[in-house]
């Protein structure tokens, strides 16, 4: 019998590290093929599937400008390094027979399309991934801020926060042996504990659109299929 999911449309948000599995930089091709095996799986139930990369294994604005470098530049570097990842992840996609298109949010017609919602919209429809790269196509925001904008535009059930920590939890787990993983948490709640749960920006504007978040490790096995079910995995954060 298959899996019944909870949510129809989801926007994941994978780093760029995430691709990096145990390489200190780049893109490990197991670990990106692992990833792409989850994602399979949950567009194998009928999903559609959004996908938010980012670009910090290859290069990262923020340290890159306290080096010296002025920011905005710095800062599209970094979203071109999404766009690599954009391009490994769709060819990725397409190697397990997932068919996969990237749009980016900057213009590189001979690499990618540009963004345009109703194009991403039709893809999300036949079932295609839509990978989306370079960020929101400004500086001085991050790829999380970009996945709480597409997510909302998409008009996406549910944000999917892909980390190498399996939830949000009480304290940090690796610091604090007591530390346990929230089932569930309210925006509220996540902001009156202090806890982190994505950039600032991001935060407040999918707690705004009402655009609910669960926060899992994607590299337990299976673990994108049992939050898309609606199992208890990961931590639910909402409004
Ligand atoms: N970036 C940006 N605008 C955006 C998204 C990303 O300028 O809308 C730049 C920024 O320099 C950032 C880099 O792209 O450091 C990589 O993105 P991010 O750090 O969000 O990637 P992740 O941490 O998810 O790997």
């Amino acid at each position: 019998m298959s899996t019944q999911p909870k949510y129809q449309r989801v926007l994941l948000k994978l780093s760029g590290e995430s691709l990096m599995g145990p390489d200190a930089f780049g893109i490990n091709r197991d670990t990106i093929m692992q990833i792409v095996g989850q994602v399979k799986e949950v567009v194998d139930m009928g999903v559609e599937v959004a996908v938010v990369i980012g670009g910090g294994n290859i290069f990262r604005g923020m340290a890159q400008s306290a080096k010296g470098m002025e920011r905005a530049t710095a800062d599209y570097m970094g979203m071109m390094a999404t766009v690599m990842n954009a391009l490994a992840l769709k060819e990725a996609f397409e190697t397990v027979g997932v068919k996969a298109r990237v749009q980016s949010a900057l213009s590189m017609q001979q690499v990618a399309e540009t963004y345009a919602r109703p194009k991403a919209i039709q893809y999300l429809e036949e079932g295609k991934v839509v990978i989306f790269a370079a960020g929101t196509g400004n500086p001085f925001f991050t790829t999380d801020t970009a996945a709480a904008l597409r997510g909302a535009e998409m008009n996406c059930d549910i944000m999917l926060k892909a980390t190498n920590v399996d939830g949000v939890y009480t304290a940090d787990p690796k610091k604090d042996a007591a530390a346990t993983r929230y089932q569930t948490i309210t925006f509220d709640e996540a902001i009156s504990r202090n806890l982190k749960v994505m950039d600032a920006t991001a935060f407040a504007l999918c707690r705004e659109q009402k655009l609910n978040i669960v926060v899992f490790g994607i590299f337990k096995e299976g673990a994108l299929k049992r939050v898309v079910a609606g199992e208890d995995e990961g931590t639910l954060v909402h409004v």
